[in-house]
């Protein structure tokens, strides 16, 4: 068997509505829809179940979306073609997201039962008025209920999503909704900033949001409030020693990961690529299969896209695909670790690219040192706490160069 380790993303587009501020590749449709894409999904698992099959996968995350939407027969469908197809590890993080709102005591039992041992529960806020300004479809008090279900039905490794810089959300508010949550004593915690992404209902609005200077306040109180039960590991994400989310950090370090579903991207071989953005292209195309010898010699670079026009060119397939230069990698090497608090092992970086890390990338690096943006601690470059104020600054002087 390959030894190879591999994680797989698995996406479902599905939601009860689309949020306000939501710019993923989701939306609500029919039962008919619903089943038709689980049956190209499981036909794009068998598929690369021929190049991948014997790779052994440590971790699954299943992502939106909002996958518990889905009727729980649908979601052992998609698990039992998965288990039966893959090698999935025994001790392998397998991941789901879950909403409020969706979720009972029937479809929790099942997800366990499925193999899944990590949830992660999209709640954003506490507060019912933000909620609403968000387009969420839930309140705190159908939270509270699925929080409580997951325990009962065991769930020890449950993630809590919360959000910054949401409209009508004051410094208060946010810093009481946070020790709310650290009572409940998850054993993850993500806190994104909103982002007012062009396309969404937001862009358009004139919304009360908070200023720079309060949502800065807020972000420098989360480990004050947080203290040492939980370690910030990554830009957004708290967690208790041991619960750091394993497939989340295989994308900050470069591993090999492979996407399945509408829109899911992969990374493989040095190769990024991503699956169709059109839902009836996607249920289309997997009705007919055996594309896997073309794909393996895509990823293994044998075949280029512009020779499979039936791929590429006609935006079926891959919306995007990629081999990667050695600029390329190195750059991604560099604003992808730099998210992660222990950053970027300098030793690794001269051995992964035989150059050293100076030689590339010296000027800049001194320059963020001498901003108070970057440290050296031992063999590792990381973000100061001023730094992952201003991260989106250093990140971009690492893009493309
Ligand atoms: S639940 Fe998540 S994926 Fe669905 S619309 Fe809201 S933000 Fe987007």
């Amino acid at each position: 068997m390959n030894h190879k380790k591999i994680g797989i993303y698995i996406h479902i587009p599905f939601c009860v509505r689309k949020c306000n501020y939501c710019d993923f590749n989701s939306f609500d449709t029919d039962l008919e829809t619903k089943i038709n894409y689980i049956n190209a999904l499981c036909a794009e698992i068998l598929e690369y179940a021929h190049i991948f099959g014997d790779y052994s996968v440590d971790t699954v995350f299943i992502g939106g979306g909002t996958p518990s939407i889905l009727p729980v027969e649908l979601t052992r469908q998609f698990m039992d073609c998965l288990f039966k197809n893959f090698n999935i590890d025994t001790n392998a993080e397998i991941s789901m997201e879950a909403n409020p709102g969706t979720l009972d005591l029937n479809k929790i039992k099942t997800y366990k039962e499925l193999g899944i041992n990590r949830i992660s529960l999209g709640l954003q806020s506490t507060v019912s008025k933000e909620l609403k300004v968000l387009g969420r479809i839930h309140d705190y008090e159908t939270f509270l209920d699925s929080f409580r279900m997951l325990r009962e039905a065991g769930f020890k490794n449950i993630n809590i999503d919360l959000m910054n810089g949401i409209p009508e959300q004051t410094y208060d508010s946010f810093i009481k909704g946070l020790k709310m949550i650290k009572e409940l004593n998850p054993e993850h915690i993500s806190i994104y900033s909103l982002i007012v992404e062009e396309g969404t209902p937001f862009y358009n609005q004139k919304l009360n949001l908070p200023d720079e200077d309060e949502e800065r306040k807020m972000v420098h109180s989360i480990p004050l409030i947080l203290g040492d039960e939980y370690h910030q590991y990554e830009i957004s994400n708290y967690s208790k020693k041991g619960f750091e989310c394993r497939h989340n950090i295989k994308y900050w370090r470069r591993e090999e990961y492979l996407g399945l579903g509408l829109s899911a991207a992969s990374f493989i071989n040095e190769t990024r690529f991503k699956n169709t953005d059109n839902i009836r292209d996607y249920i289309s195309l997997f009705k007919k299969s055996g594309s896997s010898d073309i794909i393996k010699d895509l990823i293994d670079g044998k075949l280029t896209t512009k020779e499979n026009p039936k791929f590429y060119d006609n935006n079926i397939r891959f919306s995007e695909f990629e081999h990667l230069s050695n600029d390329d990698k190195m750059s991604e090497y560099m604003f992808l670790g730099l998210r992660m608090n222990e950053g970027i092992c300098i030793s690794e970086f001269e051995k992964t690219f035989g150059i050293s890390i100076y030689q590339k990338y010296g000027d800049k690096i001194n320059l963020h040192i001498g901003e108070g943006l970057l440290d050296i601690y031992e063999d590792h470059l990381f973000l100061t706490e001023k730094g992952r104020d201003l991260a989106n600054y250093v990140w971009s002087d690492f893009v493309g160069d």
